[in-house]
C-alpha cells in the first residue's frame, strides 16, 4: 500500500499494509536520524517504513531501509525502548550484515524486496484514494519475516546499538528492559516467536552482556525528553484508533479520560464507526487545545474528505499544511480535495501545492495522478499523459511510463523541462523493459 494521502487508514486485521503517516513518520525520524548520524550514516538515504502489523517486529533490508511494524511501536513503553531496537537495526545497516532466508517461512513480500527488481519506491508509488481503493491494491503483503541473523551479529549489533546511544546521550537501558520484557520468548518455540524474536535471536547471554554495557554507560539513567513521550503517547493513540475495533477503543479510552491521547482515539474510532458528528466533537477540542498541531486538522480534514464532505475537508487541510508546508502528503492530500472541488482557482492551486509535494516526493505516484487531473481539467493533455507517465514510472510500469512518455512528448514544445524528462522516461523504461525481457528468456 502507499500512499495514504490522508493520514492513516482503518485496515483490517489480515491485510499487512505499509503505512504512511506524516506524524508517526517524523516521531520516528525524530527518535531514528540521531542514531544514524551516530553511526555514520546519512539519515535521508536511509528509509524508513511503516508496516501496518500487530505483531512485533522490526528489520533492515538491502538498500538501507529499516521496516519497523506498527506492533512494534505499540509495545515500547518508552521512546528509549524503541530507540533502543532501531539503534540495533542501525547496527545492522551499518556492519552490513547479511540476512539469510528464515526456510521456515516463505514470504513473497520478503523475496520481492530481496530481488528489488522494483525499488521500494515503486511498491510505494501505487495509487490511491479513499482507504478501500487503497487497500484493493495490489499493495499488501504476506507475513515478512525472511530474515534472521546469526548470533554473532546480534551481537555485534547490540554493541554498535550501545555505542550509538552512548554517542548521542541516551540510555542505552531501553533495549535491555525490552528484551527483559520479551525474555519468555526465548522459551517458545521459534514458529511461536514474535517475528522480531525469530529474525533476532534472544538469548540470556546477550541480555547480560548487554547489562553489562549499561553498568558502564554514563547515560543510564539519561530520560527521553517530554516532547519524545508525548509523541510516542500520541502515536500509540493514533494507532489504536486506526487499528483497533471502535468498541475496544472505547474502553481503552473511555469518554471519562478527557487527555489529549484519549480524544485523538476515540475521534478516529467515532470516524470510523460512522459518528461523523462526536468524532468532529472531540477533534475541534483538541484543536481549541493545540491550535497550532498540523496532525488535528489534517485528522479533522480526513474525516471530513471520507465521510463524503470534500469541500468542508478543504480549509482544515490548507491549515495542516500552513502549520507544516515541509510535508508533502499533506500538501497531497489537500491537492486531491482542490482538485475534487474543480474551479479554475482551486484548480491552479492544486497543481501548485502538488508540484510543491512532488519536489520532496518525486516518486508519490498518487500525488502524480492527481496532478494529472489536475491538467487534464486545464485543458492540458500533454502534461497530463507527462504525469501519468510520471506516475506509472514510480509504480515500475515501464510499458505504461514509455507509452505515455512518448504521447506526452507531441505537445511539450514549451515544456522543456517536462519535455526532457519525458526522454529520459523513455530511456530508462526501455532499458528496463530489455532487462525484463532477457531476463525471461
Ligand atoms: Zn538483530
Amino acid at each position: 500500500m502507499t500512499v495514504l494521502l490522508v493520514g492513516l487508514l482503518s485496515v483490517p486485521a489480515y491485510a499487512q499494509s505499509l503505512i504512511r503517516d506524516t506524524e508517526i513518520e517524523e516521531t520516528l525520524r525524530n527518535y531514528t536520524n540521531p542514531i544514524l548520524r551516530a553511526a555514520n550514516l546519512q539519515s535521508s538515504s536511509v528509509d524508513l517504513y511503516l508496516v501496518n502489523d500487530p505483531s512485533l517486529n522490526a528489520f533492515v533490508t538491502r538498500g538501507q531501509n529499516i521496516f519497523v511494524h506498527t506492533g512494534l511501536i505499540l509495545e515500547a513503553q518508552t521512546p528509549n525502548q524503541l530507540k533502543g531496537v532501531l539503534a540495533h537495526e542501525t547496527g545492522h545497516i551499518a556492519s552490513g550484515h547479511i540476512v539469510r532466508r528464515d526456510q521456515s517461512n516463505k514470504s513473497a513480500y520478503g523475496a520481492m524486496l530481496i530481488a528489488a527488481g522494483l525499488g521500494i519506491a515503486a511498491i510505494l508509488a501505487g495509487e490511491g484514494g479513499a482507504g478501500a481503493a487503497i487497500l484493493a491494491g495490489s499493495q499488501q503483503f504476506a507475513i515478512i519475516d525472511v530474515l534472521a541473523h546469526s548470533r554473532i551479529d546480534e551481537a555485534s549489533a547490540d554493541q554498535a546499538a550501545a555505542k550509538y546511544l552512548e554517542i548521542t546521550g541516551q540510555s542505552p537501558k531501553g533495549l535491555v528492559d525490552f528484551f527483559e520484557k520479551f525474555r519468555y520468548q526465548e522459551l517458545l518455540s521459534n514458529g511461536r516467536r514474535y517475528p522480531y524474536f525469530r529474525g533476532h535471536p534472544l538469548s540470556g547471554d546477550r541480555i547480560d552482556k548487554l547489562r553489562e554495557i549499561i553498568e558502564e554507560s554514563p547515560y543510564r539513567d539519561t530520560k527521553d525528553t517530554d516532547e519524545e513521550v508525548q509523541a510516542l503517547i500520541m502515536a500509540h493513540a493514533k494507532l489504536t484508533g486506526f487499528i483497533d475495533a471502535p468498541q475496544t477503543v472505547f474502553s481503552k479510552y473511555p469518554e471519562t479520560d478527557t487527555s489529549k491521547p484519549a480524544r485523538y482515539a476515540r475521534a478516529v474510532a467515532h470516524y470510523r464507526a460512522g459518528d461523523l458528528n462526536s468524532a468532529l466533537k472531540e477533534i475541534n477540542v483538541l484543536i481549541a487545545q493545540e491550535p497550532k498541531n498540523p496532525y488535528f486538522y489534517e485528522l479533522k480534514g480526513q474525516m471530513l474528505y471520507e465521510s463524503g464532505k470534500g469541500a468542508r475537508a478543504i480549509a482544515p487541510f490548507r491549515e495542516s499544511v500552513r502549520l507544516k508546508p515541509s510535508a508533502p502528503l499533506l500538501q497531497i492530500a489537500l491537492g486531491q480535495v482542490l482538485i475534487e472541488k474543480d474551479t479554475p482557482e482551486s484548480i491552479d492551486e492544486a497543481i501548485k501545492i502538488l508540484k510543491s509535494a512532488l519536489q520532496k516526493e518525486s516518486t508519490n505516484g498518487f500525488a502524480w495522478y492527481q496532478l494529472s487531473q489536475g491538467y487534464d481539467r486545464l485543458g492540458q493533455p500533454s502534461l497530463a499523459r507527462y504525469a501519468i507517465a510520471e506516475q506509472a514510472f514510480a509504480r515500475g510500469d515501464y510499458q505504461r511510463a514509455r507509452s505515455f512518455a512518448l504521447r506526452s512528448q507531441e505537445g511539450l514544445a514549451q515544456y522543456k523541462a517536462q519535455w526532457r524528462r519525458a526522454s529520459d522516461i523513455i530511456v530508462i523504461a526501455d532499458t528496463q523493459l530489455a532487462k525484463r525481457k532477457n531476463r525471461r528468456k
